[in-house]
């Protein structure tokens, strides 16, 4: 069965106002909850969201014509049309909406797995996803919907007959992840780690440990809290603010301690697993999935078989090109650990020479050329054939600064960043893209692939 509220039901979780009395009509089920005509189904409710681009309001009739049996909208708007469905008013549509999500979640009772952190937090979703699936239905994030929109959306695609739900939470500032933790209620909350991203709003790195754990502050203390024990600053704030139960993980501490294996295993208490995805951060996401194995309990088999994860565009990513050429595509995002993590990816894998293509890592604020230079430093460390850099902001540039003792190029657009790659590939190369996503190196790496 799929979501199953009726408009009545509906109106009580979020204390709508509603003319009509015909109770044929409010006790009507419900499909579902649409917030956009474009695919919307006949026999859900429309709810009218306020975006930046467009106004649900905009769209009530198209909204009818499609099958709507109800409108949710704005207690300020005004329709000359009259409907002839119940109309539902509240004072905040966005708030009504993540109130029917959260009634929905109430009537399910399956462990709801909530994932946060500065990065890996799609990917420790996605591992995870995979290891729930060896065991029964999972229902998970899809694309990037792990904002106060995304979430509820998320929430309401949940159905009875799934078994495990795994939802990412991800925050810009203070106050959003405790938002999202209300809607969700977690059975179980992941915090893969704390790190710069988004510093250049929240102003140090204790803040954001702050703003992650809000994740658990705002838990059911009958919960339990998964946490990578490697990062030092998350467990010790965790604990400021989560008396409940902690399991952790990580490759240098942990309950669930990691040694990775040959570069494609990992031992974990006596037990070795293959590794679904290469790289050693991915290894730590991993370790997270299999500690939650653990809690819930799983049969670890299908683990020690070894299971399958296909990651989204753009993360862990790789294309096999003629010539024996690979390129390791991570132009999803770039945060400074993110960068660091690729850097060693792209060292640790077998050929010849060792390329970074690099852009900016976005919102840093005052950090940010530190942080680009510290990028600079590390690349020089591994001793990285040749550095590329696509620099459309000046603290890019000191990438390039950072990394004295090795090539590096700086180019200011596309294209000629595009011509420059193809002119030097050659045989056995192994070429790393990554930049924050609003970059556009993508567009590169789709070029050339
Ligand atoms: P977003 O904020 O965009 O939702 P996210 O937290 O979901 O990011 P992922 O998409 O899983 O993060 O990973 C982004 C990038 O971070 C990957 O391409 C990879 O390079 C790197 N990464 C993933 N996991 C880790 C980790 N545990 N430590 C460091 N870097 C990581
Ligand atoms: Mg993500």
């Amino acid at each position: 069965m799929n979501f199953s509220l009726n408009i009545s039901q509906i109106r009580e979780i979020t204390e709508a106002f509603c003319e009509a009395e015909n109770n044929a009509i409010l006790t009507q089920e419900c499909r579902g909850i649409s917030t956009d005509t474009r695919s919307l189904q006949g026999g859900e409710l429309f709810l009218a969201l306020r975006g930046e681009n467009f106004d649900g309001h905009d769209f009530l009739t198209e909204a009818i014509s499609k099958g709507a049996i109800a409108l949710m909208v704005d207690e300020n708007h005004l329709s000359e049309e009259n409907f002839n469905v119940p109309i539902l008013k509240v004072k905040d549509t966005l708030e009504a909406y993540q109130k029917i999500a959260h009634g929905w979640r109430e009537q399910l009772n399956i462990p709801i797995i909530g994932v946060t952190g500065s990065v890996g937090k799609t990917t420790t979703k996605e591992l995870i996803s995979a290891v729930l699936s060896t065991q029964g239905k999972v229902l998970k994030t899809k694309a990037n919907y792990n904002n106060e929109i995304g979430v509820p959306k998320t929430l309401l695609e949940i159905t009875k007959e799934d078994n495990f739900a795994v939802i990412e939470m991800a925050m810009r500032g203070e106050g959003e992840i405790a938002l999202l933790t209300d809607i969700v209620n977690p059975t179980i909350g992941l915090i893969t780690n704390v790190g710069t991203a988004h510093i250049g709003r929240l102003g140090s790195r204790e803040a954001i440990a702050r703003a992650k754990c809000e994740l658990l502050a705002n838990m059911n203390p009958e919960g339990v809290a998964i946490l990578n024990a490697d990062n030092e600053l998350l467990m010790e704030t965790a604990k400021t603010v989560w008396q409940g139960k902690i399991v952790s993980y990580g490759l240098e501490h942990g309950d669930f301690q990691g040694q990775i294996i040959d570069d494609d295993k990992i031992e974990v208490q006596g037990e070795i697993y293959p590794l679904p995805l290469q790289g050693s951060h991915n290894a730590l996401n991993y370790l997270g999935a299999i500690a939650l194995a653990h809690v819930l309990q799983l049969d670890l088999e299908p683990l020690k078989a070894g299971i399958e994860v296909n990651m989204p565009k753009g993360r862990a990513n790789r294309y096999h090109l003629d010539n024996d050429i690979v390129i390791l595509d991570e132009t999803y995002n770039a945060g400074f650990e993110s960068m660091l993590a690729s850097l060693e990816l792209l060292k640790n894998t077998p050929g010849e020479r060792k390329i970074a293509v690099l852009g900016t890592m976005k919102e840093l604020g005052e950090y940010s050329p530190a942080l680009h230079h510290q990028v600079g430093e590390k690349a020089e460390e591994l001793e990285l054939d040749l550095v590329l850099i696509l620099a459309d902001e000046e603290d890019t540039k000191t990438i390039a600064s950072g990394a004295k003792g090795i090539p590096t190029e700086i180019y200011e657009n596309h294209d000629q960043l595009l011509h420059r790659v193809k002119q030097i590939m050659t045989k056995g190369d192994r070429i790393l893209f990554k930049a924050s996503n609003s970059v556009g190196l993508s567009a590169i790496v789709d070029q050339l692939i």
